[in-house]
Parts: structure tokens; sequence; C-alpha cells
């Protein structure tokens, strides 16, 4: 069977009417069998704000009072139909308790659990839609497939299992079927709800499309694509009818908000085409992210990465003492995190560390500044953007670094960094520069 994956992100289930382009879509396609939604825009982040904040019971409620709004507003345009607002009415009140327990902002297994009810609500909702343009369709809870570890709030997919599952529960209903089921949410070993980070939902369509072995992987957004860079930033960005893997993984980890950062994994490894498309505007095309394109242009895209922190580890017995760089790295990897940018002097380290509020990896670099601290001087800096130029042979080509260079002399560039690969370079600038640096590097290079 030629199956293909269609996820929908948060705008495009945020109400009836974005649900029924959707549906549109996913009703123009057979080989499309397993859907996979998002919260409706807003529900994560009030979720999220009920798990990290200290609310009163009155703030509380008030909350879920507005996530029950935007649940009801799409099942009212559904004419309330009752068995549909049993489900929602039963979620609900679990997401009331869950968001009163008295250990919620401990308990990092709650939190995980809180923050599922947004795709466990719209999953449900989408499938009606789905069924009322008769559509054959059926909600699947996908923690009994998308089996991560415990790391609550950015879990790590458990592959073999995800596969074996996928194979055993979901295949045979494919050929009879179209299968609604929740981005972003997984389970650990134990059966406990995890999640997969914020944007999730793009890698849980990603890794059923490998588990099931799927033709093709859509990711239907508001964009009509993956574009030059953020249409947000500069009216000037257009959207790139094709992009390679790797350029696409790049984007997605140097902040391309379009694709969650572990989207092109499992792309990559099961060589398996991967379009972003506007569920509003489907006529009008959008990006195929494929293994060889047709052509490896020099500057492909331009992103930036938000809230970056950068740290310098300064000790006077750095001098000549090789083993002090090995013990800063040793506490980095302890703490699995990703360092994108790394200067060395004679008695200073210094990099940059992803630093997004109420991350993991903003909890993980607390306990690792404070590591470091036991044994030498740390001097964090903030307010810092990370900006980087996705594009190809970006090493060896003659000019290419010059011409990235000339636009952005005027401003001050606090660390600059060629990747490990030839497919970017990047900046460390101040915040209030990196919109501006987008802007005038999007001119020089693709405006001309
Ligand atoms: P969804 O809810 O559908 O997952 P997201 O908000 O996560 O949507 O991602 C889509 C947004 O990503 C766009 O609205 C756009 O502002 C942003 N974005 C950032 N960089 C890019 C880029 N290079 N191309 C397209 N969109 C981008
Ligand atoms: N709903 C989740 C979020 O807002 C996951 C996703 O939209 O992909 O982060
Ligand atoms: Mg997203």
């Amino acid at each position: 069977m030629n199956i293909n994956i269609a996820k929908f992100g948060g705008t495009s289930v945020a109400d009836l009417d974005a649900m029924q382009h959707c549906a549109r879509i996913i009703a123009a396609t057979p080989e499309t069998r397993v859907i996979v939604v998002s919260a409706s825009a807003g529900v994560t982040n009030h979720l999220v704000a009920l798990a990290n904040t200290l609310l009163s019971k009155e703030q509380i409620s008030d909350v879920i009072e507005q996530i029950r709004h935007i649940e009801y507003g799409i099942l009212a345009s559904l004419g309330n139909p009752k068995e549909l607002q049993e489900k929602l009415d039963s979620l609900l009140a679990a997401l009331h308790e869950t968001a009163m327990h008295e250990e919620l902002l401990h308990r990092d297994d709650l939190k995980d659990s809180l923050l599922s009810f947004g795709e466990r609500m719209s999953s449900l909702l989408f499938t009606e839609v789905l069924c009322r343009l008769g559509v054959n369709a059926e909600n699947f809870d996908i923690r009994n497939v998308l089996k991560t570890d415990s790391t609550f709030g950015e879990a790590i997919p458990n592959l073999d299992s995800i596969k074996q599952l996928s194979e055993q529960f979901l295949l045979p209903e494919l050929t009879s079927k179209v299968l609604v089921t929740q981005g972003f949410v997984g389970s650990d070993e134990q059966g406990r709800t995890t999640t997969l980070g914020r944007g999730g939902s793009d890698f849980t369509a990603a890794l059923l499309a490998e588990a099931l072995s799927a033709k093709s992987c859509e990711i239907w957004t508001d964009v009509v694509g993956v574009y030059t860079t953020d249409p947000r930033i500069t009216k000037a960005a257009r959207p790139l009818p094709e992009l390679s893997f790797e350029e696409a993984a790049e984007m997605a980890n140097f902040g391309a908000k379009v694709l969650h950062p572990a989207t092109m994994e499992p792309a990559l490894r099961k060589n398996i085409n991967v379009f972003v498309g506007s569920s509003r505007e489907p006529e009008k095309g959008g990006t195929w992210i494929v293994r060889d394109c047709e052509n490896e242009p020099p500057y492909r895209a331009i992103t930036r990465r938000k809230q970056q922190v950068m740290v310098t580890v300064k000790t006077p017995k750095m001098m000549h003492a090789q083993g002090f760089l090995q013990q800063v790295f040793t506490i980095i990897a302890k703490h699995s995190l990703s360092v994108d940018l790394v200067t060395t002097s004679e008695i200073a380290v210094s990099f940059t560390l992803d630093n997004p509020a109420n991350s993991v990896a903003e909890k993980l670099n607390r306990e690792t500044l404070q590591e470091l601290g036991e044994f030498c001087e740390v001097v964090i800096e903030e307010n810092y953007d990370l900006v980087t130029v996705v594009g190809n042979n970006m090493h060896s080509a003659a000019g290419v670094s010059s011409k990235i260079f000339s636009s952005v002399r005027d401003y001050n560039l606090r660390m600059i960094c060629y990747g490990a690969n030839p497919h970017n370079m990047s900046f460390l600038v101040h915040q209030d520069d990196s919109t501006e640096i987008v802007k005038e590097l999007h001119r020089c290079l693709f405006e001309v």
C-alpha cells in the first residue's frame, strides 16, 4: 500500500472552517491513511501556562474555561452532537483534575499528561469533521504506538517499538479506514503519557511515516511551504519549491519553526519525501523536501533561533591544562546538551546553549551551570539570537562567506561559526539586532 501521512498544525485545526479545509485535502487523496493533528491554536499555550505557573484555583478554572471555549466553539459549529460532547466533557473533567493536582508544578509526568489534552480533544473533533464529509475515519490513541523514554517534556522515541506497534495496530486498519491521531504525545514503558517537545506533531508524523514505510509525509500548516526565511520577519521571503533533506534538517535545527527540529531524521533514514504546504491554500503548492534536489545553491535560506545564552568558563588553571576542556564538555555531554558555537582562548572557553523558556533544555542548562561553577568561573550572557545561513558547499565555494560578511559588517557579531558540515554558517548576535540582520542578509543573498 502506498501510504501518505498528513499532519495538520494548530491553526489548521483552529475552528470548524479551518478543519473543513483539511478534511477536503484528505478526501481528495486516497493514499492519505493516517492523520496527525496538533491541538487547536492557542490550546497548548494555555496548557503550558497551567503546567508551569503557580496559579490560584480561580485562575486555573479561568484558563480551563478559555480552553473549553475553544473546544466548545468547534462543537457548537458541529451542532453539539451528544456523544461527542460527552467525550469532550470527560476529557475536560480529567484535564481539570490534573490541573488541580497539588504536585503538578513539581512532577514532570503530570505536566506531560496535562499537555496531552489539547491533541486528545482536537483529534476527537477532527474525526467527526472527517466522518461528516463521508470519510471512514476513526480516532486512534497514539499512546498505544508512540513509545518513548521517560524524558518528560522532550521524550525520545523508541523506534523499534514504534515500528512493531504501528505494524501491529495501525497497519491492519488502514485498508478500510483513515485513522486520526494525536501529534506531540507518546507514552513511556510504564504507560505514562509523554510529549515530544513544543511543535512535536511534525516529528510524530515523520516517525509514523518511517514506522509504516510511507511513501510521503505531508506537513500542512499556515504558510505555502518552507520560505527563504520566516515570512513574519520579512515580506520579501519567498517559498522554496524544493529543498534537500540536509538543508531542511539544518533549517529545522537552527530555528525554522515550520518544522520541529527532529522532523527530518526519520525522513532521511527512510528516504521519505516530505511536503510542506498551506491547508488554506493547497492549490498554491508548497515545498517538496527530497534526497536529491535539482540544484544546490550556495544560499538557500536564513533562520533565526531566539533565546540563546552564551556561557564563558574561565580558569587560570586552563593554561596548558588540556584536561579543562574535557572536564567542561563531559558535564555538557552528561546533560545531553547540544552546543552550537564554541570559541576557545588560552584561559577561557565560550559556548552557546539553546535556552527556550520552560523547556527541558532550560532546566538542564541550570544544572550544567551549577556543576561548572563548582570548578571554574562561569559568566553567563543572555539576550542573544542565533542567525544561520543555510546552503551548500559553504566551506569550499569561493566568495560565499565574504558575501555574507559584507552584508553584516555593520553589526556586532558576538560569535561566528562555520558548521561542522558544509550546510551552515551561524552568528550569535544581540537579540535587538537579529531582525535587521536577517532582513539585511535576505536582501543581499536573495533579493538582488
Ligand atoms: P503549525 O501550527 O502548523 O505547526 P507553526 O507555527 O509551528 O505551524 O509553523 C509555521 C510558522 O513557522 C509560520 O507561520 C512561520 O511564521 C514560521 N516559520 C519560521 N521560519 C519559516 C520558514 N523558513 N518558512 C516558513 N515558515 C517559517
Ligand atoms: N500542540 C503542540 C505545541 O503547540 C505540538 C504541535 O503543535 O506540534 O507545541
Ligand atoms: Mg509547528
